[in-house]
């Protein structure tokens, strides 16, 4: 299925909150939530009320959209959470923050998703000493995931460590930015994650 490639900015103001998908920009004041944080379209400031569907809906796409994830394959994800032990929800999330893209932006490797699904697909990351470029990569406890020699030496690695270096790394993560390596120390729990997503609802809209 054909990604989006439309404005970005623009899948923020829907579903009315910060995505981060546009890296730097999304810290400065030039983020369009703050200057025009209402949806897109012509009746953007109309109607604000929404019914228990579009809730849902609107929960599920929020949730697609930061880990930028088409249909297709985040339903077969809800699929595979459902069918696991334990908390549908928590387990869809826990599947959504193990991709390899996801892990890449997280550890700091890269400004944004698409930045890091870019990187990986052309073949910059190595996961345990082997180079992988698939961005939907499921990565495990235990795993390392580096960037590999060819681009360590890069100006635009070293760029991208330079600006997002300092940024938090999840508790569940245990990153070294002089090895450029990030080891996922456990899959992380409920707790450990930082999404604006409701997963309940994501939960209610395909059980229904
Ligand atoms: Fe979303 Fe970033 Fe655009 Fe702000 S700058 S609307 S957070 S993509």
């Amino acid at each position: 299925m054909a990604r989006y490639t439309g404005p970005v900015c623009r899948l923020c103001r829907r579903e009315g909150q910060k995505l981060f998908l546009k890296g730097e920009r999304c810290y400065s004041d030039k983020c369009s939530i703050g200057i025009r944080g209402y949806a897109p379209g012509q009746h953007g400031q109309g109607r604000k009320k929404s019914s228990e569907y579009g809730l849902q809906l609107r929960a599920k796409q929020t949730a697609r959209r930061f880990y930028g994830v088409q249909e297709n394959q985040f339903r077969h994800y809800f699929d595979v959470a459902e069918r696991k032990q334990g908390v549908t929800g928590d387990n869809l999330l826990r599947i959504l923050e193990s991709r390899l893209d996801n892990v890449v932006y997280r550890a700091g490797f890269a400004s944004s998703r698409t930045e890091a699904r870019q990187l990986v697909g052309h073949g910059h990351f190595e996961v345990n000493g082997s180079r992988v470029d698939i961005a939907s990569y499921l990565l495990k406890a235990g795993d390392v995931v580096a960037v590999c020699d060819k681009a360590r030496g890069t100006e635009k690695m070293k760029a991208i460590i330079e600006a997002n270096g300092a940024k938090p790394v999840p508790t569940w993560m245990d990153v070294d930015h002089d090895k450029l390596t990030a080891k996922v120390i456990n899959l992380p729990n409920r707790d450990q994650i930082e999404a604006p997503v409701d997963e309940q609802l994501i939960v209610e809209f395909y059980s229904r």
